[in-house]
């Protein structure tokens, strides 16, 4: 499996994944509800995932999966009529899982629903009440300041109601059932870096992986956060096993620098190939711990599974002044963003899954290369992009323990001309791969 070969280049995967998020950003997303249901529609028309509906009530782990919610519309009206907060213009406008609500208020009445971001008075912020039921609306600050003390009418025309948890799944099956898993949350409403980039890069990850048959089965999840990644690791116990590693993809359309959390773990091979990726890739980036909050990596390392997942971003949760708020939208992610994010994902995936283990079949002194046509000093070297010395790091330090990746960190050399030299090895006879 080689994604970093598909045949596309940087614009066309820029364009096609912004594409894909300016397509979703309208859409009204929540933990539950239509929303979803409809930004899993349209991710169908890229591949064939599969829509799972569980529903209100299923108990899973010390969780219970809650009531869906919908909304049709919603507005602040003043006293002469006039709607001075619209649903419409932005879903971000009524906190999510807002109750129903039609009535009179008066001004400090109403404030007491209000959420503004004073120290940035242009923008909305996202609120959210998931599980305490509540209403309430999120406004500019300069909106905010332009109330007086008059009746508002409030309406909001939502519903919460028994329903189901929606969350999309897409398997594809590689060599071997050993499993690599990449999760991203498809719950937040208008908001593109923290939702839509990780839901798009993914998406089209999925695309190109499927074109291929990969070493290890790939499993794609677009759920709802926190509640979705519960959800699935209680209803899909038996499957956690074959989890080895895996991916969170958040936050990848800015033009920060990339960031990748660790694995609780911290030492997996999901971590060290994440750090090899980052730091040849002549970028500032930061590596930085597990820490038990931020988004579903959370669940998956949490102590009863200990999964090998780690957290790919660019500028990480809460660190950007745009997180959670309406500037977090179509100009905040940028097309060449999105795709240098897709083109470092992909990076890790190739050498995930090309980072095997070998055996040299002559540990007992070097093979003799020249008779094989593969010692530059015989035979002038046939094939310029086989590296005498990477064939001869490769040679040495095949001794069933290190795997390529450990090869190319100890060499210096890069990860494909390592690779490119075990091949060339294999294909002589002069290599075997461990487990195989
Ligand atoms: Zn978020």
């Amino acid at each position: 499996m080689n994604i970093s070969s598909i045949k596309t280049s940087s614009e066309e995967i820029a364009q096609e994944v912004y594409q894909l998020v300016y397509q979703l950003y309208p859409i009204c997303r929540s933990i539950t509800g239509n929303g979803v249901r409809e930004t899993l529609k349209l991710i169908q028309q890229h591949i064939p995932l599969s829509v799972h509906e569980v529903p209100t009530g299923t108990q899973i782990f010390d969780w219970t999966v809650p009531k869906e919610w919908n909304i049709k519309d919603a507005y602040i009206k003043n006293s002469q009529g006039k709607k001075i907060v619209d649903f419409a213009n932005s879903n971000l406008h009524v906190v999510s899982y807002s109750l129903p609500i039609d009535k009179k208020v008066f001004l400090t009445e109403l404030k007491a629903h209000l959420f503004t971001l004073p120290e940035y008075p242009d923008w909305i912020p996202f609120r959210t009440s998931y599980y305490k039921e509540a209403w309430g609306f999120c406004l500019s600050h300069n909106q905010y300041l332009e109330l007086n003390d008059q009746e508002y009418e409030v309406f909001i025309d939502s519903s919460l109601e028994p329903g189901h948890l929606t969350y999309g799944e897409y398997y594809i099956p590689g060599k071997s059932t050993d499993e690599v898993l990449i999760s991203c949350h498809v719950c937040h409403p208008s908001l593109c870096n923290d939702n839509l980039s990780g839901i798009a890069i993914a998406t089209f990850i999925a695309k190109y992986l499927s074109q291929t048959t990969p070493r290890y089965s790939y499993r794609f999840l677009w759920i709802p956060g926190t509640i979705g990644s519960i959800t699935w690791l209680a209803l899909n116990e038996a499957k956690v096993n074959n989890i080895k590693h895996g991916l969170v993809l958040t936050c990848l359309g800015d033009s920060g620098n990339f960031t990748y959390k660790k694995s609780r773990r911290g030492d997996t091979e999901i971590d060290k190939v994440a750090a090899y990726v980052l730091k040849n890739s002549k970028q500032d980036y930061k590596i930085i711990d597990f820490f038990p909050y931020g988004y579903d990596e959370r669940q998956y390392c949490s102590p009863g599974f200990n999964l090998a997942v780690g957290c790919l971003m660019r500028s990480s949760h809460n660190c950007f002044p745009e997180y959670h708020t309406s500037a977090d939208d179509l100009n905040f992610v940028q097309p060449q963003y999105l795709a240098e994010s897709f083109f470092q994902c992909s990076s890790i995936l190739h050498i995930l899954n090309n980072n095997d283990i070998y055996y040299s079949k002559n540990p007992k002194c070097e093979p003799q290369l020249g008779r094989r046509g593969l010692y530059q000093a015989y035979n002038g070297r046939p094939d310029s992009r086989l590296n005498q010395m990477a064939t001869l790091w490769v040679l040495n330090l095949s001794d069933g323990q290190q795997t390529l990746l450990d090869i190319a960190e100890r060499s210096g050399m890069s990860f494909d001309m390592i690779k490119y030299a075990a091949d060339t090895l294999l294909a002589h006879d002069l290599l075997t791969i461990k487990n195989s």
